[in-house]
């Protein structure tokens, strides 16, 4: 079987964890520090925080710009739904604004109509490693005061107009989960250019513990922390992020050149966006001979996996529910159609030769 994910763990990371538990240092030692060095330098912004998983990061950013219970976060329905249960642990409410049918991500000439005087932020989503539409998500933020959280577990690697994901919002939130572009087995991250928020994130990940004086509790506070092994396994990854950023690019612009199937519609990449890939996402429309599901079943037949992100719009779900009159069409039916097949690094040349075969035999 093919699978949709695979990490890239070799004796780099193998040796790294050998090292740390060697060491004795196994939480709150240099590797963490390390790390966050490293992370804040591949994203151009000043300050890192690590944290236990891309949830925790979410949950610690919004409580770093301050969302309180009773506030509306507006966000995407078409995620994973830890974007929108982060909102609900600080007692908001999360808002959905319905996506752009080309890049999936929210669309941001629908959010004006769901701001009000709640409203305190945007979560954006690069959703499967595309960067949101941050030049105009940004503009409308600054109109209304808002602040805005990037949810870029899914886009380390890409690039905005140039500029890195991780660095293109008020805070950043990255998760390296072991199906991610790079991974610490379980662990998060948050980037920002504002130390107090980047003071404030490192406080409330250490159970509220002043950063300097332990013991000396200055409010509410989780164990969020991220331990020296897993530090030391994402600095192992770091060093190969372009290396796999590149492969996962390559494969896709193979697909692009290569899949040709009436129906099958192939992603699109907006103009002064790099995609990182983190899924390489394909639409099954009406023209296509099969069924979506029919497809994946096809394709599982024939070894290759393919998985459905996400078959299911989050307003759909009890505890996400929104206003009677709201309705998310495009994220309703996006679900219906998309089908992700593996563009991991792990991939042989063969591998990518048998898909694109596989796929155009149809
Ligand atoms: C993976 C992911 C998360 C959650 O990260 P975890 O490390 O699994 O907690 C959040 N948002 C998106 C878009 C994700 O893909």
């Amino acid at each position: 079987m093919i699978y949709v994910s695979e990490p890239q763990i070799d004796e780099k990371e193998i040796n790294a964890v050998i090292k740390v538990l060697k060491s004795g240092r196994l939480v709150q030692g240099d590797e963490v520090a390390m790390f966050e060095n490293e992370f804040s330098n591949i994203c151009e912004v000043k300050y890192a925080a690590a944290l236990s998983n891309g949830t925790s990061a979410l949950h610690t950013a919004l409580e770093a710009i301050g969302i309180k219970n009773g506030d509306e976060v507006i966000t995407t329905p078409f995620t994973f739904v830890a974007t929108a249960n982060a909102i609900l642990m600080t007692g908001a409410k999360p808002i959905f604004v319905d996506i752009e049918d080309n890049t999936f991500n929210i669309n941001p000439s629908e959010i004006e109509k769901k701001i009000n005087k709640k409203t305190k932020a945007i979560i954006t989503v690069d959703l499967f490693g595309q960067p949101a539409d941050y030049k105009r998500i940004n503009e409308i933020a600054r109109k209304h005061d808002l602040k805005v959280i990037e949810d870029s577990a899914q886009s380390i690697g890409a690039k905005y107009f140039g500029k890195s994901t991780g660095g293109l919002a008020d805070i950043a939130c990255f998760s390296l989960y072991a199906t991610k572009n790079i991974t610490s087995v379980e662990g998060g991250v948050i980037t920002t250019n504002n130390k107090n928020y980047a003071s404030l994130a490192r406080i409330f990940r250490n159970q509220g513990q002043d950063e300097k004086e332990r013991y000396k509790y200055l409010g509410l506070g989780y164990n969020y922390r991220m331990t020296d092994l897993n530090a030391a396994i994402a600095r192992a990854q770091l060093r190969k992020l372009n290396k796999l950023t590149r492969k996962r690019q390559k494969i896709a612009d193979r697909y692009n050149e290569e899949i040709k199937v009436k129906g099958l519609a192939l992603p699109f990449v907006a103009k002064g966006s790099v995609s990182a890939y983190h899924q390489y996402t394909l639409r099954v429309t009406k023209e296509f001979k099969m069924t979506r599901d029919e497809f994946k079943s096809y394709l599982g037949r024939k070894e290759i996996q393919a998985n459905i992100y996400y078959p299911t719009s989050l307003h759909k779900f009890n505890h996400l529910k929104q206003g009677s009159s709201a309705n998310f069409p495009v994220a309703e039916r996006t679900s219906k159609e998309v089908i992700s097949i593996p563009v991991h690094p792990g991939l042989s040349d063969q591998d990518v030769d048998y898909i694109v075969k596989t796929i155009n035999k149809i």
